[in-house]
């Protein structure tokens, strides 16, 4: 009754253009499932992951949509976002991983944003998998945003010790999926990558809802 009396005051938008949903429609609307910029396969590759994978490319709504995710208090798109990067990665074989982890941000960043948005992200995708989101990393440094920076070995330096592992024997070994919410020049998936690594870790893999559309380098474009 109560979530009736509220779809009816705050009905479901489509989280990508924030259109009203009809009701067939869950998450995203019509228009935005055939035409939200999905990724192709790229050949790309970032240092010290074994692979990586994305389901937008980081422009039009779904940049704005990540943006209003991160910044704008939209904490509830978690859950679509979730269903939407299970399927992707059971789509692009992306399975038999040990561990479901993400990139954190920094305590304080977490503290005033009320939220981090990778770990509620994980927490969805590992409903939809049915594998509980890990943390393997903290973040022991407040970085300034990789976003006000351009220049990609700037980035690396950045973030260069800015994660340490929380519990090494929980990874060691262990084929890991890290997740992200954006990947831009892949400097701080790396990093985590190398973290893990070091910890023992066996595999990284990384995937995120989107990458920055300078990797569009792809095959067979
Ligand atoms: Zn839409």
């Amino acid at each position: 009754m109560l979530s009736k009396l509220l779809a009816l005051i705050f009905p479901p938008k489509c989280v990508l253009c924030k259109k009203i949903l009809t009701g067939e429609e869950t998450d995203f609307c019509h228009h935005c499932r055939q035409n939200a910029p999905e990724t192709r396969k790229s050949n790309l590759r970032f240092s010290f992951l074994a692979g990586w994978t994305a389901v937008w490319y980081y422009k039009d709504d779904a940049r704005k949509s990540l943006l209003r995710y991160k910044f704008s208090g939209r904490r509830n798109y978690a859950p679509a976002y979730g269903r939407r990067l299970a399927m992707h990665l059971q789509k692009e074989g992306y399975t038999g991983f040990d561990i479901l982890t993400f990139v954190p941000i920094a305590p304080i960043r977490r503290y005033f944003r009320g939220y981090d948005q990778v770990e509620l992200l994980s927490d969805a995708v590992g409903r939809e998998l049915e594998m509980p989101s890990v943390r393997t990393l903290r973040k022991i440094r407040n970085t300034p945003p990789q976003s006000g920076i351009r220049d990609v070995s700037r980035r690396r330096a950045n973030v260069l010790g800015a994660y340490r592992e929380c519990d090494p024997e929980n990874i060691r070994g262990k084929r890991i999926l890290l997740l992200d919410d954006v990947i831009t020049t892949g400097a701080t998936a790396s990093e985590c990558a190398r973290v893990l690594l070091t910890a023992g870790a066996k595999e990284v893999f990384c995937a995120t809802m989107a990458v920055a559309s300078h990797n569009t380098k792809n095959v067979g474009e």
